[in-house]
């Protein structure tokens, strides 16, 4: 059965809008510090499946503000738990001129502790070749992750583009209110119409299509 790990159950209801039989793994892996969100996800992936011995999804996701140079990024929890969205949409204000672009995105991991088949998807090209360079024999699909181990993991991207706005809005959650995409700000939209162009989303339609065409 496949199991995506988080302890959040609305995200298992958006991916279940994706994928039949997906359940809640409930599990708390060591998230690492990185620079870029592959490797928190692929890491993660890699010790819940240890753990859980069936096939396994982690997400790990974030905003990343362009006049910011993508900061907050993967370290976007930390700062809406430190300094809150609200803080974040005033700094920007503050400092950006113009339409203070945005984007949110998305990295699904996927790991079952088999090797995969080629795909012709480019993420997966970029990955086998980043795989062969680095010489990890048996990491295929997943070494943009820089993980040394070498149990094969798979990464679907995801993202949406917008801009950083006062905020609106009462639905979401995270930094939902401030992100705008034509027109709406996440928190102004329902569930659906978010899963269908948020990051989340469009990863999970990605792994999903591969999942199913794997599964034949
Ligand atoms: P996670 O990897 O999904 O836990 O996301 C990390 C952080 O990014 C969260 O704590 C949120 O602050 C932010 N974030 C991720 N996805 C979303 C989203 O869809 N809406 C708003 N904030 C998000």
């Amino acid at each position: 059965m496949l199991r995506y790990v988080t302890t959040n159950a609305g995200k298992v209801r958006e991916a279940r809008e994706y994928l039949d039989g997906v359940e809640q793994l409930d599990y708390d892996y060591t998230e690492i510090q990185a620079a870029e969100l592959g490797p928190i996800a692929a890491r993660g992936a890699r010790e819940a499946y240890r753990y859980a011995g069936e096939p396994i999804l982690v997400d790990d996701a974030g905003l990343f503000i362009e006049g910011f140079d993508g900061f907050p990024g993967p370290y976007s929890a930390y700062v809406d738990d430190t300094l809150g969205v609200e803080t974040v949409q005033r700094l920007v204000e503050g400092e950006i001129d113009g339409p203070r672009r945005a984007s949110f995105r998305c990295v699904l991991a996927y790991c079952d502790g088999e090797s995969f088949e080629a795909s012709p998807d480019p993420v997966d090209r970029d990955d086998r070749s980043a795989a062969a360079a680095a010489g990890a024999a048996g990491a295929v699909g997943g070494s943009d992750d820089g993980d040394a181990d070498t149990l094969p993991v798979k990464l679907f991207h995801g993202t949406v583009r917008g801009r950083i706005v006062e905020p609106r809005g009462e639905g979401g959650f995270g930094y939902d209110p401030i992100f705008e995409h034509d027109g709406t700000t996440f928190a102004e939209m329902s569930a659906v119409e978010k899963n269908a162009v948020s990051h989340r989303g469009r990863a999970f339609a990605k792994f999903a299509e591969w999942f199913e065409s794997r599964s034949e």
